[in-house]
């Protein structure tokens, strides 16, 4: 049996990742998660399977077992949540990467970073490939996160360096679909939320920035040919994102027309620091991982996302 750890295991995508690794009665899967932002209830229809263990552990602090792959998705990543407890946010992305970090290296076992397209920051390159370094504040609100999830990359490639880890390192872009936590503040779940509940749409600022969202299944295929089908020495980091791009206020639109209820669209400030525009250039993704790109158009994933708001609102009725 292939053992596979995954911190963060019951956060959005990392329990999107669980209940597909689960499916596959060859793979064990230990589920870390402190639930600081993570949700039982997302992983509440694997716990009680033989090939599923879901554990309470922080990765500030060192857990060991035996492993043989591990996925590092442990960190709070709605722009609300890691602003609000920022220094558990940066120790989180650091001393979370060194812990699993060292244990991948014990055990010989690939590791593999969910890195951000946040690392680019407010770009100035558009749409971003991997080779773009980035425009980040360094002493802003979303630092903490973005600094973060920099320095855990570095930590990747420099224990790949000095102490030969076995590491991949892919950039999500917004993704969305279903695990989202309603209240975690996010564009795609605020909307869908404030649709059903027949409030208004809060954008923030004209709403003329700009997202490229891609639903959680087409993540998990990539994630997968990055782990298991793509050369051993393609480390990346590599982007896996939808390039289709969109104006929250588009989103807003679209949202609106699918619920059918009263709200409104309600304009509110531009958080601090929040980038303009952000669109993955995939090329990379494409020429490695046997020609991936997403599947899912937004309308067919809001169609699905829709539908699992719509079950969490009832069962809260
Ligand atoms: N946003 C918004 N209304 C909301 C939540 C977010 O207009 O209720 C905007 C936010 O300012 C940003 C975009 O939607 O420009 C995406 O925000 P999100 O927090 O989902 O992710 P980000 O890409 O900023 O990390």
């Amino acid at each position: 049996m292939k053992r596979i750890l995954v911190a963060g295991g019951a956060g959005f995508i990392g329990s999107n990742l669980c209940a597909r690794l689960v499916r596959d009665s060859n793979n064990y899967v230990i589920c870390l998660d402190n639930l600081f932002t993570g949700r039982t209830e997302n992983v509440a229809d694997l716990i009680g399977l033989p090939n599923f263990r879901f554990v309470n552990h922080d990765v500030q602090t060192p857990f060991v077992t035996d492993v043989d792959q591990i996925y590092n998705a442990a960190c709070p990543a709605s722009p609300p949540a890691y602003s609000k407890t920022p220094m558990e946010t940066v120790k989180t992305c650091i001393l979370g990467s060194i812990n699993l970090l060292d244990l991948a290296t014990e055990n010989g076992a690939v590791i593999m970073q969910f890195s951000t397209s946040e690392v680019y920051g407010d770009p100035a390159v558009h749409p971003q490939p991997e080779s773009y370094r980035g425009n980040v504040n360094p002493i802003g609100l979303r630092s903490c996160y973005d600094e973060g999830k920099r320095c855990a990359e570095t930590l990747f490639f420099d224990y790949s360096r000095q102490a030969g880890t076995k590491i991949k390192v892919i950039r999500i872009f917004n993704t969305y679909g279903p695990n989202m936590d309603p209240g975690d503040g996010r564009v795609v779940s605020n909307f869908i939320m404030q649709a059903l509940r027949g409030e208004d749409l809060t954008i923030y600022g004209d709403g003329s920035q700009t997202r490229s969202f891609q639903y959680v299944d087409d993540l998990l295929d990539g994630i997968d040919l990055m782990m298991n089908h793509s050369r051993e020495d393609f480390q990346g980091p590599v982007n896996l994102g939808n390039p289709h791009e969109f104006t929250i206020l588009e989103l807003a639109e679209k949202v609106l027309a699918k619920t059918g209820g009263k709200s409104r669209i309600a304009f509110r400030p531009l958080p601090s620091d929040d980038p303009v525009r952000r669109r993955p250039d995939i090329s990379l993704a494409r020429g490695e991982l046997c020609g991936w790109e997403p599947k899912i158009p937004l309308d067919e994933g809001l169609d699905r996302t829709i539908e699992y708001f719509r079950k969490i609102e009832s069962k809260r009725k």
